[in-house]
């Protein structure tokens, strides 16, 4: 068993926190085991949370048109979220997403940490606020960090991070020009990512 198979058998078990009563399944990170590139996510939701995997909802979706766009091959990278476990809340038959508060979010950087450390990932693009609250720190503002290549230390990971929204915000756009615009916008921070591989 690999050790990225092993973490995920371990957090499959956490209790580090309370959102492991009320989800399905821990969600772990996917994809390329020595990926020079990972992608953080903020926990999964309602799709991811069934089917056990990341980012195959809505906006995974989206993220893999984005990818598909930047000429990133999802296949190539690491794909994770900064929180394992799907926080919601019941809204008549549909459960609808809550944002991780920031106890819950510093119970499961370990197991990011972890990810990052195995992985080894040279860029890693933080999506969203709770991505970056994980991985730079409360008080973490997507506008104040968003598209500029930052060297941080996580845990026992040294790299690169690339800040940009999450896919769902684009999403929650108003109306299809604000979404074209907003998509457009996350295609070019990916490009950015890919491009600090290139250089
Ligand atoms: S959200 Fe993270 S810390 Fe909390 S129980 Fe799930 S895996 Fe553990």
């Amino acid at each position: 068993m690999s050790t990225l198979e092993q973490l995920a058998k371990e957090a499959a078990s956490c209790t580090r926190c309370d959102l492991y009563q009320r989800a399905t399944a821990t969600v772990f990170g996917e994809g390329r085991p020595d990926s020079p590139l990972a992608l953080v996510g903020e926990q999964p939701g309602d799709q991811e949370d069934k089917q056990g995997h990341p980012f195959v909802g809505p906006a995974g979706h989206l993220l893999d048109r984005a990818l598909h766009d930047s000429g990133i091959d999802r296949a190539d990278a690491y794909l994770t979220n900064a929180v394992k476990h799907f926080k919601w809340d019941a809204r008549g038959k549909r459960r609808i997403h809550q944002r991780p508060n920031g106890t819950e979010i510093m119970a499961c950087r370990g197991w990011l940490e972890a990810e990052l450390a195995v992985v080894g990932p040279r860029v890693t693009v933080a999506m969203g606020a709770v991505a970056g609250e994980a991985i730079f720190g409360r008080g973490f503002r997507v506008r104040d960090h968003r598209g500029r290549l930052e060297e941080i230390t996580v845990g026992g990971w040294q790299g690169a991070v690339l800040s940009t929204v999450h896919p769902s915000s684009i999403l929650r756009a108003q109306d299809n020009d604000a979404r074209e615009e907003a998509f457009a916008g996350f295609v070019a921070d990916l490009v950015r990512a890919r491009e600090a591989l290139a250089a």
